[in-house]
C-alpha cells in the first residue's frame, strides 16, 4: 500500500448513500484522494474537502460535457449507480481513462439489447419481443407463450419484472407494469426506453449471480453467488446470495464462458460487471450483465485477501473491501492477486414485509446473537413506507453471515431473519388510475 499515493479517482454518483461512503473510506485506507461529479451536491458533506462537480443525470451528454470541461485532474473513474455508469462511461473515453465503452454499457442497460446482442453472438437466452406501453389486448397476446415475463426495459433491482402463466395473467401483468411505468420516479427518468415493455419466455433453473471486473476486455470473476431461494415468480426480488457458490466444477466453468461471452458481446471492457444467469438443465443462460459492481450494502459480503507479496496488510489491514479493489482498477492497477476470501459469506436482503408504513422493527439484536451472523443492519425508518416488489426496489435491510460452512451461513442468515418483527401499518394501495 502506498500512503503517499497523490492519485485521484473521480466518482460520479447519483446518491449520497453508503456505496459512496464505502468508496469514501476505500480511499482512505488506499491514501488516495476523491473527486465526485454528483446531482446531490448540496447534500454531500464533502469529507474529502475536494469540490464536488454538479451534474444532472437526464441529459447524460450534457453531464459527460460538464465533466469533461472541468478537465478533472483524475487518474480514474468509478460510477455509483445505473444512469451514472453512462455518464461515467462518457467521462472515461472522452478523458482517456480506462473504462467500459458508453454504447456497451447502453447496451447492458437496455434488456431488449442486451437479447438482441447476446442473440446475434449465438449465446442461449429466451425468445423475446418488445411490445410498446400502451399494447392493447391483442397485440400483448399476439405470439404469447406461457410462462413468460414481462419487464420493463430499462429499470433495475427486478422492479416491475412480472411471471404470467396464462393470457389472463400476463394481460394484469402488462396493466400493473403499465401503472408502475407511469409512476412519477420513473418519469423523471426521463427515458424513452420505458415507452416500451418486453416480454420473454420465462428460464428456468437455479439462479446465480457472477461478480467481477473486466480487464482490455477479459473477464476476472471474484466470486459466484447461488441464489438459494428460488426464483420463479410471479415476482423476483432478492433474498440470499451465498458464496462460493456449490455448482458442480463443469457447470462452474461453464457459467464463467458464458459470462464472458456475454460481456464480449455487449462490449464491454473494461471496469466492473455483476451477472446473473440461470441453469436451465445442461444450459447456461446469462440473464443480464449490468456494468457495475453489486449494489450498496451488499458488497460487504465480499472481502478480499490481497496477495502474498503487495505488503498490503503490514498495518493490519490484512483484508480488503470491493471498493478499495475497484479503486485500484480504476487506477489501472494491476489486481489479479487480488482473490476473495475463502470463507462462506451470504447476504439475505430481507424481504419486503408487506406495504405499509414501517413502524417498528423488533428483534435485532436476537437476530445479531445468531452464530455466524456478521451485521444486521436494518435501513427502513421508523414512518418510511415499505413497498413490495414489483412496484418497489428497495429491501428494509440485510442480513450478514460469515463462517467456514457454506450451508451453514445460509441457514444462518434465515435464522437471523426469523428473530427480526416488522411492525407495518397496513394501507390501502394507492394505485395511480390507469
Ligand atoms: P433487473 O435488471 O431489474 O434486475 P432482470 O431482467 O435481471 O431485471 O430480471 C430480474 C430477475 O427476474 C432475474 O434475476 C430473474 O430472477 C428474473 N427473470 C428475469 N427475466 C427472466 C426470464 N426470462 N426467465 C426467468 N426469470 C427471469
Ligand atoms: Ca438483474
Amino acid at each position: 500500500m502506498n500512503r503517499s499515493d497523490s492519485r485521484r479517482v473521480l466518482v460520479v454518483a447519483a446518491t449520497t448513500g453508503y456505496q459512496l461512503r464505502s468508496f469514501g473510506s476505500a480511499a482512505e485506507r488506499l491514501g488516495l484522494r476523491l473527486a465526485f461529479a454528483t446531482d446531490r451536491c448540496h447534500q454531500l458533506d464533502d469529507p474529502w474537502r475536494d469540490g464536488a462537480l454538479p451534474i444532472r443525470f437526464h441529459d447524460e451528454s450534457e453531464a459527460v460535457d460538464t465533466i469533461v470541461a472541468a478537465r478533472p485532474p483524475v487518474h480514474g473513474i468509478v460510477a455509483v449507480g445505473d444512469r451514472p455508469a453512462i455518464v461515467a462511461a462518457g467521462a472515461a473515453r472522452a478523458l482517456g481513462l480506462p473504462g467500459h465503452p458508453p454504447e456497451a454499457v447502453r447496451a447492458a442497460a437496455h434488456k431488449q439489447r442486451t437479447r438482441e446482442r447476446l442473440r446475434a453472438a449465438g449465446l442461449p437466452g429466451p425468445a423475446f419481443r418488445a411490445v410498446p406501453v400502451g399494447a392493447d389486448k391483442a397485440a400483448l397476446l399476439d405470439g404469447a407463450a406461457f410462462p413468460c415475463v414481462i419487464k420493463p426495459m430499462a429499470l433495475s433491482a427486478s422492479r416491475g419484472v412480472i411471471r404470467a402463466d396464462t393470457a389472463d395473467e400476463l394481460l394484469a401483468a402488462a396493466a400493473r407494469l403499465r401503472r408502475l411505468l407511469r409512476m412519477p420516479d420513473v418519469r423523471a427518468q426521463r427515458d424513452p426506453a420505458n415507452d416500451t415493455m418486453l416480454i420473454e419466455a420465462f428460464v428456468p433453473g437455479r439462479e446465480v449471480a457472477v461478480e467481477g471486473v473486466v480487464t482490455g476486455g477479459a473477464l476476472e470473476v471474484f466470486a459466484i453467488f447461488d441464489k438459494p431461494d428460488p426464483l420463479d415468480g410471479p415476482f423476483f426480488e432478492e433474498t440470499i446470495y451465498a458464496t462460493p457458490d456449490t455448482l458442480p466444477p463443469e457447470v462452474r466453468r461453464s457459467v464463467i464462458v458464458q459470462v464472458a461471452r456475454a460481456v464480449g458481446a455487449l462490449g464491454l471492457t473494461d471496469g466492473p460487471v455483476h451477472a446473473e444467469a440461470r441453469i436451465d438443465g445442461e444450459t447456461v443462460v446469462v440473464l443480464e450483465v449490468a456494468p457495475r459492481p453489486i449494489g450498496g450494502r451488499c458488497a460487504r459480503v465480499l472481502r478480499f485477501v490481497p496477495p502474498a507479496h503487495s505488503g498490503a496488510g503490514r498495518d493490519g489491514a490484512a483484508v480488503a473491501t470491493l471498493e478499495e479493489v475497484l479503486l485500484r482498477h480504476a487506477l489501472g492497477d494491476a489486481i489479479d492477486g487480488w482473490r476473495v476470501s475463502d470463507e462462506a459469506s451470504a447476504v439475505m436482503m430481507i424481504p419486503v414485509p408487506g406495504a405499509g408504513i414501517c413502524r417498528e422493527v423488533t428483534g435485532v439484536d436476537a437476530a445479531r446473537a445468531v452464530p455466524g451472523i456478521e451485521e444486521v443492519i436494518v435501513t427502513a425508518k421508523p414512518g418510511e413506507r415499505l413497498i413490495p416488489w414489483p412496484e418497489g426496489a428497495s429491501y428494509p435491510g440485510f442480513i450478514f453471515a460469515r463462517g467456514s460452512d457454506r450451508n451453514d451461513v445460509v441457514e444462518a442468515a434465515r435464522a437471523a431473519h426469523a428473530r427480526l418483527r416488522f411492525d407495518v401499518a397496513p394501507e390501502l394501495a394507492v394505485r395511480p388510475a390507469e
